[in-house]
Order: C-alpha cells, then sequence, then structure tokens
C-alpha cells in the first residue's frame, strides 16, 4: 500500500500532499484564470496533485491570495455591463454554448476528473453530462421566469418589480463533485442571470477545475463573466468571501466552513448548502428489497461523499434482518480498483482529513458495543491508503457518531424501531435538516413522515440523494444543512434582488 496521504494534517482541505516552491518544467501545472488570461498565483508556491485512486503523481496547482483574488473581482465587476447588455436571450443561448463545449470535451474532462477525484471514469463521465445539464437547465428556466405588477391604492400610481443580478457571486465549492456541482449550483444560473462569478474550488480538485476553464474557452464568453482563483480555502476563500465588491456568496461546503464564512461576511447575500446526515427511513410496510438496494446506492455511490447521502438507516424491527441481508448483497457487488478499470464501481475517499473521520466514526461505533457486519477499515492491497472497505453496522444507539455527525465515506450504519414517534425522534438525533428518504407502500404513511421530517427534501421510495437542476433543495431552517435552496428557478431568483419600481402616470 502506498502510505502518501497523511492523516495528522493541520490544514484540512488540504488532501495531505506537499506545498512546494516550484513545479517542474515538465508537469501539468493548473493556473488561475482572471479575465480570460490564465497566471500563477502570487504566493508562487504549488500544491502537489497525486490520485488517490493510483497515487501517480497528476501535477500541480498554483496556490494564489488575496491580490489575485481582488484582481478577480475587479474583473469580475467589469463584465456585470457586457453581460447585461446580451439581454437574458443572449445569456440563454451562452450557456446552450457552454453546454454544447463541455459535451465535445467530455472524455478530456472526466479523465482528468477520475484522476483527480478517484471516482470511476464512467461516473466521471455522467458528473460531465450534469455540466451540461446545468447549463441547459439554467438556459430554460431563465426564459420563463416572471415577476409582478403590484396593485397599488393610488390611482395615479403604477408599481412592479425586475429582477437584476446581485453583483459578483463568491462561488466556493468542494471536492466531492468538483464539475457537476459548481456548474448546476452556481456556474449555469449565473451565466443565465448575468452575474458574473469568482469560483475557488477545492484545492484537492483544483487541476480538473482549470481544465474546465480551458474547454470554456472555446465558449468565448465575455472577458471577466467567469474567473478561477485557487489556492487554500482559509486563503482565497476567505478573501473572495470577505471582498467588499463581492455582494453574494454561494458556498458548498461543510457546516463548520459555513458558520466560518458566515461570521466573516456579515450583511452580504448567502446561499449555503452545507452537510447533511440524511436518515432513510424504512417502515414495516415498505417493499423491503428495493429499500435495500436504493439505500446501498445512497450509501456507497461516490464512495458515500454525497451530501444528500444516506449517511444512516432507520428500519423497523420488524424488517431489519431482511433489510441488512439485502444491504450486505449491495455492500457485497462493489468493486474498488482503478478508475478506468470496467469493473470498478466504487473509488476511494478524496483525501486523508476524510479518512481520518471515518476511522474516528468506526472507533467510536467499536467502542460501544456495536457489529460491524462487514468491511469497517481502510482497505489492504490498493494503490492508496484511501480506499474505505463497503462497510455495514448494526447495534449503534442514538448515541454513537454514526447516527449524529455526517460520516462522508461508503457506510451504511442501521439502527431500528418500533413506532412512528422513534422514527421521527432518532431522525431528529442530528442537527442537520437536507435530506430523507421514506420506503413504504402506503400514502397515509408517505405523507405522515414527509410532512413531519424537518429536511429541505423527503424522496418516497427513492433514495435519500435523487435530486434534479430543476428541484429546489436546500437545508431546513435553523439546521445546520445550510440557508436558501438550490435548484431551477429558486436559484435563478436567489442569485437576483427583486426591485421595485413605481411610476407616476401624471407626470
Ligand atoms: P470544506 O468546508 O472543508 O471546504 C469547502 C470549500 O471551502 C473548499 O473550496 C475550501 O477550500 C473552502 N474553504 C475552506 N476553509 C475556508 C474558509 N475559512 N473560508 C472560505 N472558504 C474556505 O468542505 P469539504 O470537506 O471540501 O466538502 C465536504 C463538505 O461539503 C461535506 O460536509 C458535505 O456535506 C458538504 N457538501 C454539501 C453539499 C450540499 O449540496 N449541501 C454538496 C456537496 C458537499
Amino acid at each position: 500500500m502506498t502510505y502518501i496521504f497523511k492523516t495528522d494534517l493541520d490544514t484540512p482541505n488540504l488532501r495531505g500532499t506537499p506545498i512546494v516552491d516550484s513545479a517542474p518544467s515538465d508537469a501539468r501545472v493548473a493556473l488561475n484564470n482572471i479575465g480570460g488570461a490564465f497566471a500563477e498565483g502570487e504566493t508562487g508556491q504549488f500544491l502537489e496533485i497525486r490520485s488517490p485512486a493510483t497515487a501517480e503523481l497528476l501535477g500541480y496547482v498554483t496556490m494564489g491570495g488575496a491580490g489575485d483574488v481582488d484582481r478577480a473581482v475587479r474583473t469580475a465587476e467589469a463584465a456585470l455591463a457586457p453581460l447585461a447588455q446580451l439581454g437574458t436571450y443572449g445569456r440563454a443561448a451562452l450557456c446552450q454554448r457552454v453546454a454544447d463545449t463541455v459535451a465535445a470535451n467530455a472524455d478530456r474532462l472526466a479523465r482528468l476528473l477520475a484522476l483527480e477525484q478517484g471516482k470511476p471514469y464512467k461516473d466521471a463521465l455522467d458528473e460531465v453530462g450534469t455540466v451540461s445539464l446545468g447549463y441547459r437547465n439554467a438556459a430554460e428556466q431563465v426564459k420563463w421566469i416572471t415577476t409582478d405588477v403590484i396593485q397599488v391604492a393610488d390611482p395615479f400610481k403604477r408599481a412592479f418589480s425586475i429582477l437584476q443580478p446581485k453583483g459578483v457571486l463568491a462561488a466556493i465549492t468542494p471536492w466531492n463533485f468538483p464539475l457537476g456541482l459548481p456548474a448546476m449550483y452556481y456556474l449555469g444560473p449565473a451565466l443565465a442571470t448575468g452575474t458574473p462569478v469568482v469560483w475557488v474550488p477545492a484545492p484537492t480538485t483544483s487541476l480538473v477545475a482549470a481544465e474546465l476553464m480551458e474547454v470554456l474557452a472555446e465558449a468565448d464568453l465575455p472577458k471577466g463573466a467567469l474567473n478561477l482563483v485557487m489556492g487554500a480555502g482559509p486563503v482565497v476563500g476567505d478573501a473572495v468571501a470577505t471582498h467588499p465588491r463581492v455582494h453574494s456568496i454561494g458556498f458548498t461546503g461543510s457546516s463548520a466552513t459555513g458558520r466560518t464564512i458566515a461570521s466573516r461576511a456579515p450583511g452580504k447575500h448567502l446561499m449555503f448548502e452545507l452537510g447533511g446526515n440524511g436518515p432513510t427511513l424504512v417502515l414495516e410496510d415498505a417493499d423491503v428489497d428495493l429499500a435495500a438496494q436504493q439505500a446501498g446506492f445512497g450509501c456507497f455511490a461516490n464512495a458515500g461523499q454525497i451530501c444528500t447521502a444516506t449517511e444512516r438507516v432507520l428500519v423497523h424491527k420488524a424488517v431489519h434482518d431482511r433489510f441488512v441481508e439485502g444491504l450486505m448483497k449491495v455492500a457485497a457487488g462493489k468493486k474498488m480498483g482503478d478508475p478506468f478499470d470496467a469493473g470498478t464501481n466504487m473509488g476511494p475517499l478524496n483525501n486523508a482529513a476524510t479518512l481520518q473521520k471515518m476511522q474516528e466514526h468506526m472507533a467510536d461505533a467499536r467502542a460501544t458495543g456495536a457489529e460491524v457486519l462487514v468491511g469497517g477499515d481502510a482497505a489492504d492491497g490498493m494503490a492508496t491508503n484511501l480506499f474505505f472497505e463497503p462497510t455495514v453496522v448494526t447495534g449503534l444507539s442514538a448515541a454513537n457518531m454514526l447516527n449524529i455527525e455526517e460520516s462522508f465515506g461508503p457506510v451504511a450504519p442501521v439502527l431500528t424501531f418500533d413506532t412512528m414517534d422513534e422514527a421521527l425522534s432518532l431522525a431528529a438525533s442530528s442537527n442537520y435538516g437536507l435530506s430523507a428518504a421514506v420506503f413504504t407502500s402506503t400514502t397515509r404513511n408517505a405523507w405522515a413522515y414527509a410532512e413531519a421530517l424537518r429536511v429541505g427534501i423527503v424522496n418516497i421510495n427513492e433514495m435519500s440523494c435523487y435530486w434534479e437542476p430543476c428541484i429546489p433543495a436546500g437545508g431546513a431552517a435553523g439546521s445546520d444543512s445550510g440557508l436558501g435552496r438550490t435548484g431551477g428557478l429558486y436559484t435563478i431568483r436567489e442569485m437576483c434582488d427583486l426591485k421595485t419600481i413605481t411610476f407616476d402616470v401624471r407626470r
């Protein structure tokens, strides 16, 4: 096994590979992109990027600083007027052009995505498809949005509202879906609404972000419409979030970082998609085979690194054994390995910090007497130490970290309940409120549970992570899962300010 990914990290959003003062002249080097021009970051340093799946050295990412962010924000601000001049239909056409360009370069993007993120190539190709989908969805939605004419008491006055971009958007994004998520959540809707963006990707998947910028050069976007600045989150992420000329922040990442950004950027508009701990509830009247198959997918897809993953399964005692049997079959069907092997259907964890968290959650489960039916550790005999075995754990209590915290790894923690009150109380034992799934064969139960669960989206007889970019989703108010709604018209409205204009028809 190649232990190149350190777990004793001081900087948890870096992978555990070194930062160096220079990159070899023949290496792939990912550069910032400001106003269409590629340039090195002001620190002069580079993060070494190795594949979490194969350990091969992929290249180096320039580490930017606050000065790079400042230039990017000012360049973005200057793009507001040209973007407005294109009009809604012009920008929608541009979104379609971007989608076509990405589709034409799908293999190139998917290859690097698979290597850098670690996911199987076929999953990477699907993700690249969601980049195009995000832009096309935004192009269609933006054309159909309407605003109101407001009736007023004064017979000589007319009042109506228009939508305008809020200003420069900071898009700070994570490494689990490094292309699809930014495109669907932020970049597509931003272009459609005429919102210029400064994009800060997660450091461990920055090579592929820079590759997307190279591909997008073919789409000939207005100068400054999309700018990329890479570097450590607490440096460039913080600089963009706190920049006085940034008016809106789209952040997807951990709840802890979300809280830091919110406290550092008072008064700015926040679109936050944060962590989740999605429960899947399997009721006594469920189709248990379907539930096991869907929950298994929800637990192990993307090696569990999905905010809406099935983080825990709450199963009625009467169907527990049958359900676990089905789940074990799904776990047994997972094959980890090289992302380009046709048989590989699960990749490694992306970084050492995620591995460390999984190990802590498993140690807590074992210490309290839980039964690890399969998996439970990093796999032996793999190319790197980041492959975590597909894991099924039973005999847990509400107090276990696997129930309360987001694990973000390929684990299926199973807990049992007897009554609806017990099920809902277990579901609410975590402070997250992003997504849930309910398996039942009666509409009465489906409605009762769907309305009672405090989350942003409930999927009935479907895994917790089902979502499409036209569906609004997000965190329940007051939870650790975020602010606002992402998806379709909701994102487009969130990205814009509603401005009211009144007229006096006599003057
Ligand atoms: P993270 O919070 O460590 O990092 C996310 C991004 O924030 C990265 O680009 C990082 O560089 C940047 N960042 C880090 N510190 C910062 C700071 N002080 N100021 C500004 N930016 C900073 O999260 P992660 O580990 O990269 O991603 C995993 C998390 O993301 C999980 O909790 C997951 O649930 C969440 N997530 C949520 C959704 C959703 O839609 N709700 C989707 C995907 C991931």
